[in-house]
């Protein structure tokens, strides 16, 4: 997939340089001269990179890549900052700005394709999160997240693969002013058994271990389930940007070089917290929001707008199957006075129960869910009648039979539920009219006195007659 990039330089020989560069290796380019033109573009093509030149007459690239990251709609854009200067001071200026990285003056064309390449990846997933929530926001159950700056950075729990005794101190000091709990090993070894353990925010890995090689432990812990998740730093020195291209490449997310700078490291280490936490939360958040809008919290079955989307579904391709389909609509007898004698607590365990029991009487793919209060559906897909109503039957049974438990002062109360049942034939039918009819017969129940069954076109079914056939052990078709 090719990705784009902005590139914003003042100097027109820069732009057509990095230009160059990146249209060799198929990304499409688009470019700013000024701070202000850069966030024109940035708002209008929003791309999946910015490359930002640190020295612009006017807006500088600091004052850019702030308003960038401040932005909620563009905050998620990766920056890296491109620029002549070493201070490392300025370079933390840049990462307080939110940049997510440096890139020296003249570029070095590794550093540059391996840091393009490994900022893009990252925001490809995050995009992907970011898709998946705003289709859960159109589910209708989605709070406002906030950006990824607003992400706090303390309190992480950092792994330091380092055995140089004074860098593992120094990292473990420096990372103390944000309260993180720094775990230092000294092998790979250590380190994945740690990591196989606990939770981390981040992994600091030297690549300039005595006896092993740090890239092979980015690799593994890159393909580890638990750990891929964890974005690791590298320490190297200067001259080893090749293993340091290597590592982003198989999915290391930043570097820094020796000697380490404190208040860099910080800043990087940041960065990273921030992306894993922001990450993190977009990904729960969608979990959340999806079963929030498909599942009855209270009981675990699916709700009526799953059940409306899905039963849908189910008759269509009854339809075409030309199959039949079963639909029964349950409502507990006299629920109410449940709740006034024994209290909501009590009701509440009566419907999980109730739930329960309506599941374990089913096969694994007819559909339980609840409608709303003490009311719930069963479908029963590709079910002949027959089999229909001894299903229906048990089912009420299996409520009648044995007493609910539950915290009354007995332990426990007697239930029982009126079914109202249907058979849908193959036909155009709309999921309205069908827990309709089921509905009809389900008023029908009720009338001629609870605690029975009452089929369409079939009537109010004996008990008797199918309680002598018990079909649990029975082969389902
Ligand atoms: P019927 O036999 O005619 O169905 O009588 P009923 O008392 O079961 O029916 P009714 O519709 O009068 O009362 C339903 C009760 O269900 C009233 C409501 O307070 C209770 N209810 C609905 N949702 C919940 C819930 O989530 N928890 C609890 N504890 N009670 C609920
Ligand atoms: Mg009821
Ligand atoms: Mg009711």
């Amino acid at each position: 997939m090719s990705a784009r990039v902005l590139v914003v330089d003042d100097i027109l020989p820069n732009v057509k340089l990095l230009e160059a560069k990146l249209s060799s290796e198929y990304y499409d380019v688009l470019t700013a001269t000024n701070g202000e033109d850069a966030l024109k573009r940035v708002k209008q093509d929003s791309p999946d990179l910015v490359l930002l030149d640190v020295m612009m007459p006017g807006m500088d690239g600091f004052e850019v890549c702030k308003r960038i990251k401040d932005d909620p709609v563009s905050a998620h854009i990766p920056v890296v900052m491109v620029t002549a200067l070493t201070d490392t001071a300025d370079r933390v200026r840049g990462l307080q700005a939110g940049a997510d990285d440096f890139l020296s003056k003249p570029v070095n064309d590794t550093a540059l394709m391996a840091r393009v390449r490994s900022l893009v990846r990252l925001k490809m997933t995050v995009d992907e999160w970011r898709m998946r929530e705003n289709t859960a926001s159109q589910l209708g159950v989605l709070e406002e997240k906030g950006s990824l700056m607003d992400e706090p950075v303390d309190n992480a729990r950092v792994l330091v693969v380092e055995d140089q005794n004074f860098e593992a101190e120094k990292i473990a000091e420096t990372l103390h002013v944000d309260d993180d709990i720094v775990i230092p090993v000294e092998s790979g070894m250590s380190a994945i058994e740690y990591s196989s353990q606990h939770d981390f925010d981040l992994l600091v890995i030297s690549l300039n271990l005595r006896h092993e090689d740090g890239l092979r432990l980015c690799s593994h812990l890159k393909s580890n389930e638990k750990t891929r998740g964890i974005p690791i730093l590298m320490l190297s020195t200067e001259n080893d940007m090749d293993k340091i291209a290597h590592g982003l490449e198989i999915g290391a997310h930043d570097y820094i070089v020796r000697p380490i700078d404190r208040n860099e490291l910080l800043a990087r280490a940041r960065t990273q917290i921030r992306r894993k936490r922001f990450q993190e939360r977009l990904k729960d958040s969608y979990e959340v929001s999806i079963s929030m809008a498909l599942i009855d919290s209270l009981t675990g079955l699916y709700n009526r707008r799953y059940l409306e989307v899905h039963l849908q579904k189910l008759l269509n391709k009854n339809q075409d199957m030309n199959k039949k389909l079963c639909v029964l609509v349950l409502d507990i007898d006299h629920f109410k006075q449940v709740n006034d004698t024994h209290g909501h607590l009590v009701g509440d365990e009566v419907l999980r129960t109730f739930s329960h029991r309506l599941n374990d009487n089913l096969r694994s793919f007819d559909l339980v869910s609840r409608l709303g209060g003490e009311e719930f559906t069963v479908i029963l897909p590709e079910t002949k009648e027959d089999m229909a109503l001894f299903i229906a039957e048990r089912l009420r049974r299996s409520i009648e039979e044995k007493p609910i438990k539950c915290s009354t002062p007995e332990g426990y109360i007697n239930i029982t539920t009126s079914i109202g049942g249907t058979i849908v034939e193959p036909g155009k039918y709309s999921v309205q009219e069908v827990l309709g009819r089921a509905d009809k017969c389900l008023y029908e129940a009720k009338e001629t006195g609870r605690n029975c069954t009452v089929f369409e076109k079939i009537g109010k079914l004996d008990p008797a007659k199918y309680a002598q056939q018990d079909i649990r052990n029975t082969k389902f078709e």
